[in-house]
């Protein structure tokens, strides 16, 4: 993939299903590849170190804020979270198109700093279908909830900064709308023009044609 070839930046507030639906997407099209961020948030039971994130205490986050590893950082929820530099060059040697997962402040962040991106907003259907999903996650704790929920009502406030906004109502019909996001995108005239260049400097085999 060329360096011109976009990024995805997909923002939700906390419940929303953004994880579900990112971990769907890469795994059904190999083009993608997740940008796995730095956090002091203790890890999940079921999260693994370099698999959703790269878990570190905060005096190492802190000390690479200094040193200028990342990105963009922001503290979310009362942790920090940080979009390394290196992890950026790691998707792009690799070819591949990077899917980063980060609040409003990491999207604002990263507007600037970016050459080409393209901002998703994914929301839930009601505030009622939030709390409830936040509820049955069963990874939070209450405390952690309300403050979800809290921020929550200042991310959505936010949701004119993205180009794109998903509701997850049903997970299937999300999934589809976040697709056609995707294929789009990636059907834009500014990642054609090799392939029209291509055609036009081809050899004719019948110059009288
Ligand atoms: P986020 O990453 O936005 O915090 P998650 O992907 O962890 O959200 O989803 C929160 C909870 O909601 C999870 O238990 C997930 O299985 C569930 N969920 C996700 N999408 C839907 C949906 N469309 N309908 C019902 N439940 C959903
Ligand atoms: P969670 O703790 O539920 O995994 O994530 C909490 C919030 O942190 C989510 O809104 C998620 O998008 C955000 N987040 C995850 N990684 C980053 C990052 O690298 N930078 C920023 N700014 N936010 C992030």
């Amino acid at each position: 993939m060329k360096e011109t070839s976009p990024a995805f930046v997909i923002s939700a507030p906390s419940g929303s299903g953004k994880t579900t639906l990112i971990s769907r997407l890469i795994a059904g099209d190999g083009r993608l590849e997740f940008s796995i961020s730095a956090t002091t948030r203790p890890r999940r039971p079921a999260e693994s170190d370099g698999g959703s994130y790269y878990f570190l205490d905060e005096p190492d986050f802190l000390k690479m804020i200094e040193e200028g590893a990342f990105l963009e950082w922001a503290r979310v929820h009362g942790n920090y979270y940080g979009t390394t530099k290196k992890e950026i060059d790691r998707i792009r040697a690799a070819g591949k198109i990077p899917i980063f997962d980060v609040d409003v402040q990491g999207a604002a962040s990263l507007k600037g700093r970016l050459d080409r991106a393209v901002y998703i907003f994914i929301v839930p259907p009601s505030r009622e279908a939030l709390e409830t999903r936040l509820r049955n996650r069963k990874t939070d704790s209450e405390e952690q909830i309300q403050i979800r929920l809290r921020n929550a009502i200042r991310e959505l406030a936010e949701y004119a900064m993205y180009d794109y906004v998903v509701v997850n109502d049903d997970l299937d019909e999300a999934m589809d709308r976040l697709r056609s996001i995707i294929t789009a995108e990636l059907c834009r005239k500014e990642d054609a023009h090799h392939i029209i260049t291509g055609i036009l400097e081809e050899p004719r085999d019948n110059p009288a044609r």
